[in-house]
């Protein structure tokens, strides 16, 4: 697959870090060079409907061929790539029939597929990695690429039949803050799929339930000299708090479905103070018992700290997009389908954090997570497998011909 290689090679030597310290969107100017190309790519492919707007959201119309109607759906990926690691001047470098042995980079970067569980069943295919000095930018370039490059497929060969697909490229999404502008209302899919995972088969319908906590202690302040009986500590008052949160349920002990509770911040001084708490699972009933629990413990510390005053106030800040999935159920039928067609075994995988896929699914918009072929995010040992990168893009097609069938 020449053409999917090519495009991904030109998308990784465009610099495109985010920076999650910058307030504008997108929070760097180098992010619109690869946007702008892309707009002016899928312009020569023919599309007429491109909405690039003023925040770096990029949404494409590839129309319906179709007589008859079809539900609409998105593809998404992003163009920003991590700031863990340098993504300038990247040179992508391709290992053709990759011979199984350790990758060695400049600057003393070694891929080791003995440290590498996936690398070595590789052996005799093509690998692309940086020349050892920047990340690859597999994320989510690879996605980029495959996306645009089943675009030209349609565009080509305008006998197979489709409904309409809507294509979005979104900034900033390593910087967590890559949905906060996002032009909803353009959207009018029913369903969305992120090219933005890795491994062959990986597909992730699943991540927490996030829920934070906010939990205000009220003190009695009286001058220390006559503080007996007194005075009244927010400071002592929220380290109990803390104190009583049970350790077996932090993320240093959980893994797999187990969620948490994680204290993440505080200020205290003695006349108040103020902690935050994250809540995780992947059962919103867990993170309900644990919003009790923390009352509970609001309540002990009221008990223990007699005229203190504690209160809790909870907040979402996403849900499980499995929520979102069951409402349209062909969405994930459909792509373990076009999956399988394409010679893949899927898997499906759980997320122990938030995507954009379930930002936009909070939006409305079912939307997992498809694998691209890429490996070691973020860092120098980043590598991507050419033939999973093409399952990838056939995985595609293979999902945009599926739905044409579909009834609206
Ligand atoms: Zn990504």
């Amino acid at each position: 697959m020449k053409e999917l290689l090519e495009r991904f090679v030109r998308y990784a030597e465009i610099t495109t870090t985010s920076d999650v310290h910058n307030d504008t969107c997108p929070t760097t100017e180098c992010q619109w060079n690869l946007l702008r190309l892309l707009e002016s790519e899928l312009e020569e492919l023919g599309i007429t409907d491109i909405d690039l707007n003023e925040q770096g959201y990029l949404i494409a119309r590839l129309e319906s061929n179709m007589e008859k109607e079809a539900p609409v759906i998105g593809l998404m990926a992003h163009v920003d790539t991590a700031a863990d690691v340098s993504g300038t001047d990247v040179k992508p470098q391709i290992h053709e029939n990759y011979d199984g042995k350790p990758i060695v980079l400049k600057g003393g970067t070694v891929i080791e597929p003995a440290d590498d569980k996936h690398l070595g069943q590789y052996k005799g295919e093509t690998i692309i990695t940086s020349d050892g000095t920047t990340l690859l930018g597999a994320d989510d370039k690879a996605g980029v690429a495959e996306i645009m490059t089943a675009v030209k497929y349609f565009t080509e060969n305008p006998d197979v039949k489709h409904g309409t697909v809507e294509i979005v490229f979104t900034p900033d999404e390593e910087t967590g803050k890559g949905m906060d502008h996002f032009p909803r209302e353009k959207l009018k899919s029913v369903f969305c799929y992120t090219l933005d995972g890795g491994e062959e088969g990986e597909i992730d319908s699943e991540c927490f339930n996030a829920y934070s906590a906010e939990i205000n202690f009220e003190g009695s302040v009286i001058h220390l000299g006559d503080a007996r009986g007194r005075l009244v500590n927010a400071v002592t008052m929220a380290s109990s708090f803390v104190s009583m949160l049970p350790q077996a349920e932090s993320p240093e002990a959980t893994d797999d479905r187990f969620g948490y509770y994680c204290p993440l911040e505080m200020k205290a001084q003695l006349s108040k103070a103020e902690l935050v708490v994250y809540l995780r699972d992947f059962e919103l009933t867990e993170v309900e018992r644990r919003i009790e629990a923390l009352k509970t413990l609001a309540s002990a510390v009221e008990a223990m700290y007699p005229g203190g005053k504690v209160s809790v106030k909870e907040n979402k800040q996403y849900l499980n997009m499995r929520e979102h999935m069951d409402k349209v159920p062909k969405g994930m039928n459909y792509l373990f389908q076009a999956a399988e067609q394409a010679g893949v075994v899927t898997t499906s995988e759980i997320i122990r954090g938030g995507t954009d896929g379930a930002r936009l699914a909070e939006m409305g918009i079912p939307t997992p997570n498809v694998f691209t072929g890429g490996h070691n995010y973020h860092s120098k040992n980043e590598w991507a497998v050419l033939s999973t990168m093409e399952k990838s893009y056939k995985t595609v097609i293979n999902l945009v011909k599926l739905w044409a069938g579909a009834d609206v």
